[in-house]
């Protein structure tokens, strides 16, 4: 084979055929060199009937440049990225940079200098000198990090190298993982569990695609029971990935993997260091990487031999992407293991109507853990209603949820407030004027963060100083907070019970991996007495005295009015009551509501899940929504407001007829103002049996646009904001 079909990373070039220069050794999947003009780009040689191109004639053909020194993306992977791309209406591009996520991996083997202290000592020992060398025993890393660590410029650190205090050692980038062991520690199984597990291992050993819907109540011990099949893959010397959806709060995850296996897994997020990312990479794509625990970009990892994946909390939403290929992790990963022909487990304690309704037909096989683990009682569910039970004026928790929080504290117990709102309030306006605090760059209110005195906007990071007058009229001292945010509950509960000790649990306060575990020390040493948290407290945590759970409002998800708001507000919920009660005492909860009529909250008091998730089957049938119907959307957007509409409309009068296919709009987006971009929005609603995407794929080649204005396709929405 002397030319080569490419695949670059330039979503706006086409297939690009190469001439193979003499001596050079390629494969469909080698990863390569193109020249292109004056330039280089990253290709993968892919087969050519698979990607249609314009034939170039031999003798114009350009020699490829190089070869890089990783090993081929594997064919399993190419189909994935190829379906992924069709699927999502996406560029092959946009989905391969997915798989070739480390700049740094793709050069090859490398190694770096860390310091390390020698036990030497400096001629002068300055203040600065001695702190550091206390807080440098031990360590060894490059000298930012050790700045960081000791708190010194690192100008200290450097004159501590010059005085032979601080040593260079070189460090091979691709060192080798601690090793996990299958059978490190034995772990006791309820026999419910290992009926599981034993399906779960011998699917593994089978080596076929084999879909699991893993339902367990929260606290049945799902992670315990997908480990026995993880263990089983790594005696076939097989690689395992384990989806989570919040890296930053996987600790409790990481410490029970050590316990069970000896050693870390291996970590695959977007905070990683860049060395860190090229090792992981580096030691997936040569098989060494036994396990991968990662957030949903770990799909697109070039696994080498992979034997099992594993998704976890896999209702949650945030497996969707939101920006750039626009995928669902959960549906992806199904896919990734019918191309690579292993069984995936989908775990969740409140599974997504799709994948019940996959396991319905028959597609999924369920497995159920329906008590919990050790015989832990699920907690009891009450519903407060605000319209009976109301706050103190200017107060958001009623009386009986702050009785039962001082009955724990009394008890030396705790208990979790949950608020789907980070800041103090999500609106602020002045009283003399009316005048609203909105963001500059987006159609939303900036929301006050009191304990960082700033107000903030949640969609664009936009931020700005809260102001003691009003810019407006400038009267001072008139600025009302609207509505509670997790910090003003926190207030609250710190003035109506001075005693508790509170700690406010969101994305602002857990926002590193360090900081979620200093939390969990400090609530498991008895140190908190009261959490109040956003989504990110609802899954993962095991609190064995942990026997309170206060929904502070469980009206607020159902206001958004989208698709899936009852099954989201049913899964918030339920997950943040299985914090309650999970050692030996029991829990209890308390949702606050002002309509406990409606049938997510009934549904939720009775403890009744079938009737919710049959109600919620019906509604969705009816509507011809997901997974009966199709859902699409596609975003036109543009920083000119005029521009993006036109668009809009020029492409509104290309809309294709097609039969069980209704295209509604173009309308302004519910969030018609987004990180600066004015945005129009067509909503596509289709039956199953509609190839949706190639609709789409022909009715948007038919229009060009100015190069400021984007479409962005989003097939199965989410958000539809
Ligand atoms: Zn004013
Ligand atoms: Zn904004």
């Amino acid at each position: 084979m002397n030319r080569v079909r490419c695949l670059v990373l330039n979503a706006a070039l086409g297939p690009l055929d190469y001439r193979v220069p003499d001596g050079m050794e390629v494969e469909p999947g080698s990863v390569v060199e193109c020249p292109l003009g004056p330039r280089t780009v990253i290709g993968i040689v892919w087969e050519a009937e698979r990607l249609p191109g314009t034939e170039v004639p031999a003798e114009k053909l350009r020699p490829l440049r190089d070869v890089l020194p990783v090993p081929p993306l594997s064919a399993p992977l190419r189909r994935l990225i190829e379906w992924t791309a069709d699927y999502y209406v996406a560029s092959m591009a946009g989905v391969a940079r997915m798989a070739l996520s480390s700049g740094g991996a793709l050069k090859g083997p490398a190694t770096m200098t860390e310091y390390r202290l020698t036990g030497g000592m400096p001629e002068r020992l300055t203040p600065q000198r001695l702190a550091a060398m206390e807080a440098l025993e031990g360590e060894q890393a490059n000298i930012r990090e050790l700045a960081g660590l000791a708190g010194v410029s690192e100008g200290v650190l450097r004159g501590l190298v010059n005085q032979g205090v601080l040593e260079p050692v070189e460090v091979d980038c691709d060192r080798p993982y601690d090793e996990a062991r299958p059978d490190f520690a034995h772990v006791e199984l309820s026999p419910q569990q290992a009926e599981a597990s034993a399906t779960f291992a011998e699917a593994v050993r089978k080596g076929e695609f084999a879909p699991f819907l893993l339902d367990g109540v929260t606290g049945s011990g799902k992670t315990e029971t997908y480990f026995e099949p993880v263990a089983e893959a790594l005696r076939m010397g097989r690689q395992v990935l384990v989806l989570l959806p919040e890296i930053a709060l996987t600790e409790n995850f990481l410490h029970r993997f050590e316990e069970r296996f000896g050693a870390a897994p291996v970590l695959w997020h977007s905070s990683l260091k860049s060395t860190e990312r090229r090792r992981a990479y580096r030691a997936v794509a040569s098989g060494s990487a036994q396990v991968v625990v990662g957030a949903r970009s770990a799909l697109f990892l070039p696994f080498r031999k992979l034997g099992l994946i594993v998704v976890d909390e896999a209702h949650e939403v945030s497996f969707k992407q939101e920006d750039g290929v626009r995928y669902n992790a959960r549906d992806v990963a199904v896919m990734r293991a019918h191309f690579e022909k292993v069984p995936v487990v989908l775990a969740s304690a409140t599974p997504a109507l799709e994948s019940l309704q996959m396991a319905e037909s028959g597609i999924y096989t369920k497995i159920d853990l329906p008590s919990r683990f050790g015989g832990a009682e699920l907690p009891a569910i009450d519903t407060i209603d605000l319209t009976q039970e109301k706050p103190p004026h200017g107060m958001w928790l009623a009386q009986r949820l702050v009785d039962g929080i001082e009955e724990r504290l009394a008890r030396g117990e705790q208990s979790l407030l949950f608020l789907n709102r980070r800041g103090y309030a999500p609106l602020t306006l002045c009283r003399n004027c009316g005048f609203r605090f909105q963001c500059p760059n987006c159609s939303a209110w900036l929301v006050e963060h009191r304990f960082s005195r700033r107000l903030a906007c949640h969609h664009c990071g936009h931020e700005t100083p809260s102001p003691n007058a009003c810019p407006e009229c400038g009267e001072p001292d008139c600025l009302v907070a609207c509505g509670p945010g997790v910090e003003r509950i926190a207030d609250e509960v710190a003035e109506r019970l001075p005693d508790a000790r509170v700690f406010v649990a969101t994305s602002d306060t857990l926002n590193s991996p360090g900081k979620a575990a200093e939390f969990i020390a400090l609530v498991g040493a008895g140190e908190i007495d009261v959490i109040v948290g956003t989504q990110l407290v609802t899954k993962g945590f095991h609190f064995p005295e942990l026997t309170l759970v206060g929904v502070v409002d469980a009206d607020l998800g159902l206001e958004g009015g989208d698709l899936r708001a009852g099954e989201r507000t049913y899964q918030q919920v339920a997950q943040v009551a299985g914090r309650a009660g999970r050692g030996s005492k029991p829990g209890e909860v308390l949702i606050q509501t002002r309509h406990p009529e409606a049938s997510v909250i009934a549904a939720l008091a009775a403890g009744d899940r079938d009737a919710f998730y049959s109600a919620e089957t019906e509604g969705r049938r009816h509507a011809g929504a997901p997974p009966f119907g199709r859902w699409a959307a596609i975003i036109i957007s543009s920083e000119d407001d005029a521009e993006a509409r036109e668009a809009a409309n020029r492409l509104g009068a290309f809309r294709p007829q097609v039969d069980d296919c209704q295209i509604l709009g173009p309308a302004p987006a519910p969030m018609a103002l987004l990180r600066g971009r004015y945005r129009y929005r067509f909503l596509i609603n289709s039956r199953r049996s509609v190839q949706l995407q190639d609709v789409i794929r022909g009715w948007l080649r038919q229009v060009d646009h100015p190069p400021g204005v984007r479409v962005a396709v989003d097939v199965d929405p989410y958000s539809f904001v």
